[in-house]
């Protein structure tokens, strides 16, 4: 087993409130200079921008874990991420039949640019990204779990769009091995004040929108090899 530093939640300038610094290789310079090992790319409701981060990882041996960050119904944020690009596309193929089909209001929302792996700008999502699916937290995690994914409730201690704000509670009948908590929580103390999430895996991620908040080598996970599978199975376990 190796020790890896991760950060499993950037956003791309695809979801409306990313910078548009944002780019593929933006990004994925950015880990290698901070020495991550793995990196997730986790736009809201969309994947447009997670091939060509993948693209521009190999050049750096980056690995990047396909990834996106769903809102439910409930508006609770929950992160999903698969061992290929494929599996993503086909599960995003019917949780996209739940989009409110809202067309987005750059001027107001901010632009949802689609990237090359140049970092060229080849498009714009039209559909609004920031609201809420038409699909329960339930039922998008067992969608997930039926292509093959890890369900990771996002930033959990958050005071909004997460479990704990908008569910209050955790459903403990699912199958969600991990949960991840936000940036600069400390854990013990937290898992202390709440010791029904002892019994899961946590993550720490950045959440990043802008470069600069991408994570240094602070939060690691053990593995048996540096690559996307590996980190499916210890989230899911
Ligand atoms: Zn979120
Ligand atoms: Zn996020």
């Amino acid at each position: 087993m190796h020790s890896y530093a991760v950060d499993l939640h950037i956003h791309t300038a695809l979801s409306p409130c990313g910078e548009e610094e944002m780019t593929p290789n933006n990004i994925v310079n950015m880990a290698a200079i901070k020495g991550l090992d793995i990196i997730a790319v986790t736009d809201h409701n969309a994947i447009g921008n997670v091939q060509p981060c993948i693209e521009a990882g190999k050049k750096l041996n980056m690995v990047v874990v396909p990834g996106i960050e769903i809102t439910t119904q409930e508006e609770v944020h929950l992160l999903a991420y698969f061992d290929s690009y494929q599996l993503l596309e086909e599960f995003y193929c019917t949780l996209k039949s739940n989009q409110m089909g809202l067309r987005n209001r750059p001027e107001i929302f901010g632009k949802q640019l689609l990237f090359d792996s140049k970092d060229v700008i080849i498009g714009e999502e039209e559909l609004l990204l920031m609201n809420a699916l038409q699909i329960s937290f339930d039922d998008t995690v067992r969608l997930i779990h039926q292509f093959g994914g890890a369900a990771v409730p996002a930033h959990i201690n958050r005071s909004s769009f997460s479990v704990m704000s908008s569910l209050g509670f955790l459903p403990t009948h699912l199958p969600i091995g991990c949960v991840e908590l936000f940036n600069g929580t400390e854990k013990e103390l937290f898992l202390s004040r709440h010791p029904e999430y002892k019994k899961y895996r946590h993550i720490i991620s950045s959440d990043a929108h802008c470069l600069a908040n991408i994570m240094e080598r602070i939060f690691f996970v053990e593995l048996s090899s540096l690559t996307a599978s590996s980190l499916i199975q210890w989230l899911k376990i």
